[in-house]
């Protein structure tokens, strides 16, 4: 099968193929389901393949310990104990929630990773998608507060305080295992890899020829694969969370899965997307719905205030909003859209 050629290094698309092919002379890319999204590996060198297949158990390790979908993961138990008792977890989940508390500390809890009430009434992408009524809402909204989380190192658990609160790490999970999967890319003797888990990008070293990555970010009015703007980089992740992700249009409605904690409905900031550039995909994962909920001011304001972390706003107006750090690596694609430097 013919791949779709564009001038980008990486771009959305989930409508491909799910086994590793030689695509070009030196690259290998692979491309298959987990974490609820296409994963797509590209990656240069001899060790490719090796390392793909190491990068691959590693996701679907990361998926059974972290999915809200599966009974059988470490956060299911969490949240099955729920009030009762705490749930002795691996390093790796006590890590992600960890960071997570971190994060919504740090947004003044627009980040809240106790949100799973409020996202199961909505059902977004689920066949019971529907909007909740205000008692609903309430309910749900009264079971959210990060601040319920115990933590315990020593003892590597976790409880929530209080029966029926549940964690969803979705919106932070995904960057910790671009990480993981660079590191072990890294440890396999990669230098060059484009590594995308639905949209969370790790663009790992330079590309092969020496010059930057250049990441397209999605025009997010337009259809998938559709670039509003170009960013190149070396060695980072791209992150974005955006409302054209997951979402169902109820009477010319949009409502989307990024939830507002204050509100328990999908948030309306004025936002169609954030992007969050920085070494680490874990930090450009929270950082990216921390931005997408604290809206255009707060966020801009907190990315500002954290070194080595860029970001990209695309407002509702179509304006497009960058920090200083990378007004240098943009090129703005679309004339549709204005961008305010
Ligand atoms: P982000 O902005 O990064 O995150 C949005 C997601 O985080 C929402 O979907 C919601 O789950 C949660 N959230 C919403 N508002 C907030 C908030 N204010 N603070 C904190 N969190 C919030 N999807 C499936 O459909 N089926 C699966 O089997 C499945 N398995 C998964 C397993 C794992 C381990 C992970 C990490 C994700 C999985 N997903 C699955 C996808 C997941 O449910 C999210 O929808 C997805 O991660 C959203 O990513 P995003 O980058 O689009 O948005
Ligand atoms: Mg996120």
């Amino acid at each position: 099968m013919e791949r779709k050629v564009n001038n980008f290094d990486c771009k959305e698309e989930k409508d491909m193929f799910f086994s590793p092919h030689p695509v070009k002379k030196d690259a290998t890319i692979k491309e298959f389901y987990s974490l609820g999204t296409i994963i797509q590996f590209k990656v240069y060198g001899n060790k490719a393949e090796r390392a793909i297949d190491k990068a691959t158990d590693r996701i679907k390790d990361i998926d059974n310990k972290m999915s809200v979908f599966k009974d059988y993961s470490q956060l299911s138990k969490i949240n099955h104990n729920a009030g009762i008792r705490a749930a002795k977890v691996d390093k790796d989940t006590y890590f992600v929630i960890r960071k997570a508390v971190e994060y919504s500390v740090l947004s003044g809890g627009a980040f809240d990773p106790t949100i799973r009430p409020v996202v199961g009434l909505w059902g977004i992408q689920t066949d019971h998608a529907r909007i909740p009524n205000n008692d609903e809402i309430d309910a749900g909204i009264n079971l959210v507060n990060y601040k319920d989380i115990i933590l315990d190192e020593k003892d590597s658990s976790i409880m929530l305080k209080r029966e029926k609160q549940e964690l969803d790490v979705g919106a932070i999970a995904k960057g910790f295992a671009a990480d993981e999967v660079k590191n072990v890319f890294k440890k396999n003797k990669i230098k060059s890899a484009l590594i995308n888990l639905g949209g969370n990008i790790f663009a790992m070293g330079n590309k092969i020829d020496g010059t930057p990555w250049n990441i397209g970010i999605q025009d997010p009015l337009k259809s998938r694969g559709e670039i509003v703007l170009s960013i190149s980089v070396k060695n980072k992740s791209v992150v974005t969370s955006g409302n054209y992700e997951r979402y169902f249009i109820h009477n010319g409605k949009r409502f989307h899965h990024i939830i507002d904690p204050l509100t328990g409905n999908p948030s309306e900031k004025g936002i169609l997307s954030t992007t969050i550039v920085s070494d680490h995909s874990i930090d450009g994962d929270a950082l990216s719905t921390c931005a997408f909920v604290m809206g255009l001011n707060r966020g801009m304001a907190l990315i500002e205030s954290i070194k080595g972390v860029d970001a990209i706003f695309i407002t509702e107006n179509k304006i497009v909003y960058s920090t200083s750090g990378i007004k240098e690596n943009l090129s703005l694609l679309n004339n549709d859209f204005y961008y305010e430097n």
